[in-house]
């Protein structure tokens, strides 16, 4: 049996008493809820400490949004994987797509973070996904190969045993376009192969979200589908009632 995972990515938004009011809100709905879906809230860096707070005695987790490359020094501006750890943290989110695209995360910056999240005790959500015009080329499943590849291929089993994987057609973040379940089962299948290739066996226990424009109205159809273990959200982490009400989108 997979974990089933909805997680918030709340990027950058909430001041730091709204984001403590968005956890306690996700605690106080969290009971009418599966306590089969694991959910995790990802708030900004300078929200972390109070938000630890505010989950504390609940089963809600922690997580970052990102975490350095290195693991300390003099490096203006970073916060280290293992202060994060320090603060609560169980997951980091790493390899987001706006990472990528307007911070130039490479592979290579990744497989550094990746280093500091396991070295910290920490989960990394590795998320994946192509551009809209990797799509219309045909291009996703090379895309998502490579970017695992380049990555994902380079843990250990042991390693790869606490990773959670986040596919996210970048086309679908934040533009209300949504994958179709078909298009989120095709590609989460795909993804389960390539870590087949590498992983065996325990490709089988890894969970894969799915993140892009997901919300309580699309959220059941596609955790329907057999490979889609859950969710990573964006906008509708804002709001805990929407977040929880993605939780009831479990059926299965
Ligand atoms: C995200 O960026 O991780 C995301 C899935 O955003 P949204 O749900 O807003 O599309």
């Amino acid at each position: 049996m997979r974990k089933k995972i909805v997680a918030g990515n709340w990027k950058m938004n909430t001041l730091p008493a709204e984001g403590v009011e968005l956890a306690k809100g996700v605690v106080a709905g969290r009971g009418e809820v599966c306590s089969c879906v694991n959910f995790i809230v990802c708030p900004p860096f300078t929200h972390l400490a109070m938000v630890a707070e505010a989950l504390k005695g609940s089963d809600v987790a922690l997580g970052a949004q990102n975490c350095a490359a290195e693991a300390k020094g003099a490096y203006t501006g970073e916060v280290a994987a293992s202060m994060i750890a320090a603060l609560g943290c169980k997951y980091v989110i790493l390899g987001h797509s706006e990472r990528r695209q307007y911070y130039g995360e490479t592979s290579a910056t990744l497989n550094k973070k990746m280093e500091q999240a396991y070295a910290n005790n920490l989960t990394p959500i590795y998320c994946v996904g192509e551009n809209l015009e990797e799509r219309e080329a045909g291009k996703h499943f090379d895309v998502v190969k490579a970017q695992i590849e380049e990555v994902v291929y380079n843990l250990t089993e042991e390693q790869f045993r606490n990773l959670v994987i986040a596919y996210e057609p970048v086309w679908a973040i934040g533009t209300g376009k949504t994958a179709t379940a078909d298009q989120a089962q095709e590609i989460h299948a795909y993804i389960r192969k390539v870590l087949a290739d590498k992983f065996g066996a325990a490709a089988a226990e890894c969970p894969i979200l799915y993140g892009g424009s997901c919300k309580p109205s699309n959220a059941a159809e596609i955790f329907a589908k057999e490979d889609v273990d859950g969710g990573l959200i964006g906008g509708a982490a804002l709001k805990a009632e929407d977040f929880l009400a993605i939780g009831k989108g479990f059926a299965k």
